[in-house]
């Protein structure tokens, strides 16, 4: 059963609204977080979710897990949306617009 990941990628960067530098768990799940944002709105394709191509991050019994991140969101509500058909790890993403990795075209 996977977790539930309620994040706001504000927290994951610094003054520079670069992504935080020391290493450890916060920063790898920053990029992670980051690569759904990128692939998310680069994406012209219906919002409403689809099978992106990044790659799920958990490893159950220490095996990578085997899902591709099911990930969208809906412009009436901007909150990303992410899970893994596979293991069920899921999360919201807030707080992405205007950064760097935000790629709507506006
Ligand atoms: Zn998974």
């Amino acid at each position: 059963m996977g977790d539930t990941w309620v994040t706001d990628i504000r927290h994951y960067l610094d003054d520079n609204e670069e992504l935080i530098q020391e290493p450890g768990p916060a920063r790898r799940l920053g990029e992670y977080l980051c690569t759904i944002i990128e692939e998310v709105t680069a994406s012209t394709r219906n919002k409403g979710g689809w099978e992106t191509e990044v790659r799920c991050r958990r490893r159950p019994h220490h095996k990578l897990c085997e899902g591709n991140i099911v990930a969208g969101f809906d412009e009436t509500d901007p909150t990303i949306t992410w899970f893994c058909p596979f293991c069920e790890d899921n999360g919201f993403i807030t707080g992405w617009q205007e950064t760097q990795w935000d790629r709507r075209k506006t």
